[in-house]
């Protein structure tokens, strides 16, 4: 750790925010939860208590169902044209422009996540999503089907209706978003669960929607725990559709609660272990950066992080070598720190579970080239590690450790590669670095992944379908596919003339 201390933003002239909305938003208002507990989050930097939120409930679930189901029964917002909606989702998204720095900051408080990052990032993506919704709310249209001589019909495309969102810690913005936006095009109303440890964005975004015009009852966020809350929205009977980004094991549970009570649509985004295949006739520097800070971005807790390396036998020492040399001046430190490449881990919870991985890649026989060590005074600090000399089947290769861990793994032909990349239960994301379009070609074609990035990662935009093969999940969040997932196909049938033997 090269940076020490929990001064950034006084350093660097960044005002730490006041955090202002800590009940829950329920039909319009914040308030309390029902049972009127709370509980602490903690700011990674230091673990001491950050704020005091409220606790949701499944009393306090029903009543932001009974508010998102007015408003989608009989409220006006499924009811507006798309284009009003738009205007308003525009509106929504310039508020959150204006308050940008401020929920940036709140991102750094409660995740741990790099101030800057968080703002050109983080801000930038969740309100480029709002508006590439906006745009797209007064395009929606179905087909027109010419069935025979006698019939002919057409399909409706209509709001799926109250829809649950359980969103994860790791971007909470950028979840928020992508999971609201084109649920609020489509029309439908929502309730959401941000995750326990960063709820602070979400009620600041209920606050903001409000604030622009988006109706009571349309936004409702509960802050809670998933088993409770969470659990009270997945099996829910007045929920028509739960979107949910987190973690295989609790997507199981979700489908599970979903089947078992009004078989209400699922789409989840889980895990991953993606692949990063880097071929002899890369550029190795290049190679080295990309396959750095698609690992260690966001600390290493991104879902599509690629920590898995495969290098390729022609380059292996020497990407070995300069990976090495790349890693000394990695900075880890205090988020608010422009000059900090990675803040502390959101918990301790995680900040052991990492460390525990680490021990085990150890024990397994892997070498660990670079970190691995815990760094800082205190909060939630790690070195960032990478292990060389990984096989397929250790643990550290097959889990996903969601922190900054890499694995770098030597392989000889393309089609070892291939079958080496597919050696996972997951199929989230991939990247292949290569300047043979052939073997991209091949590539992209033959890893079973949702997103596949070639000589580059983590590319992202709010047209790009984003969504898992295998236990990644299924369902698609970001571009029209999420938006189409929020809609039911309606068809209409009617004859052609009104014959009267039909
Ligand atoms: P992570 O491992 O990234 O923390 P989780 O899958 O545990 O991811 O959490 C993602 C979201 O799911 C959070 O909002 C969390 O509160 C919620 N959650 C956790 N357990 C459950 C559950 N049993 N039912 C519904 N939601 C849950």
């Amino acid at each position: 750790m090269e940076k020490e201390g929990n001064n950034g933003a006084a350093e660097n002239g960044i005002k730490i925010p006041e955090i202002k909305f800590t009940q829950l938003f329920i039909n319009g208002s914040f308030v309390d939860s029902v049972s009127g507990r709370c509980y602490e989050t903690r700011d990674p930097r230091t673990g001491e208590v950050l704020a005091s939120v409220a606790e949701g409930d499944k009393a306090d679930v029903d009543l932001a169902v009974a508010a998102a189901r007015q408003a989608f029964d009989h409220g006006k917002w499924p009811r507006m044209s798309g284009y009003e909606r738009a205007e308003i989702m525009i509106r929504f998204a310039d508020l959150i422009e204006q308050h940008r720095d401020e929920l940036a900051a709140l991102e750094c408080l409660d995740a741990g996540k790099l101030f800057s990052m968080a703002n050109i990032i983080d801000l930038e993506t969740s309100i480029r999503t709002i508006r590439y919704y906006a745009g797209a709310a007064d395009k929606i249209h179905g087909e027109t089907l010419k069935m025979s001589r006698e019939l002919q019909g057409y399909t409706l495309k209509e709001p799926i209706g109250v829809v649950g969102h359980i969103i994860p810690w790791n971007f909470p913005s950028i979840m928020f978003a992508i999971k609201v936006a084109p649920a609020l095009a489509a029309g439908c109303t929502t309730v959401v669960k941000p995750a326990e440890l960063t709820p602070l964005t979400a009620l600041y975004y209920a606050y903001l929607a409000h604030k622009a015009g988006i109706p009571e009852g349309v936004i409702n966020v509960v802050t809670g725990f998933g088993p409770t809350a969470g659990a009270a929205i997945a099996s829910h009977m007045d929920i028509d559709m739960v979107s949910f980004t987190g973690s295989t094991a609790v997507g199981r549970f979700v489908m599970e609660a979903a089947a078992k009570s009004n078989l209400k649509p699922v789409s989840l985004e889980l895990g991953g272990k993606s692949p990063l295949v880097i071929f002899d006739d890369a550029d190795i520097d290049k190679a080295v950066d990309i396959a750095r800070d698609a690992t260690f971005f966001n600390n290493g807790e991104a879902c599509i992080a690629a920590s898995r390396i495969f290098v390729q036998e022609g380059i292996y020492d020497q990407f070995v070598q300069r990976l090495a040399e790349r890693m000394k001046s990695w900075v880890v430190g205090d988020p608010f720190d422009p000059r900090v490449q990675q803040g502390p881990q959101v918990d301790k919870v995680q900040y052991e579970k990492i460390l525990q991985y680490i021990e085990h890649g150890k024990r397994e026989g892997a070498t660990l080239l670079t970190g691995g060590k815990p760094c800082g005074k205190r909060g939630y600090y790690i070195e960032p590690a990478v292990f060389t000399d990984v096989k397929d089947d250790m643990l550290i290769a097959q889990d996903e450790i969601f922190g900054p861990v890499m694995s770098v793994m030597k392989f000889k032909t393309t089609e070892e590669a291939i079958e080496r990349a597919n050696n996972t239960r997951y199929g989230l994301a991939a990247g292949v670095i290569t300047k043979d379009i052939d073997t991209v070609n091949r590539l992209t074609r033959s890893i079973r992944a949702g997103l596949i990035w070639v000589n580059c990662y983590f590319e992202m935009d709010a047209d790009l379908s984003f969504g898992g093969f295998k236990i990644s999940g299924f369902g698609k969040d970001s571009g029209l596919d999420a938006l189409n997932k929020y809609m039911h196909v309606k068809s209409v049938v009617m004859p052609i003339y009104n014959t009267p033997w039909l």
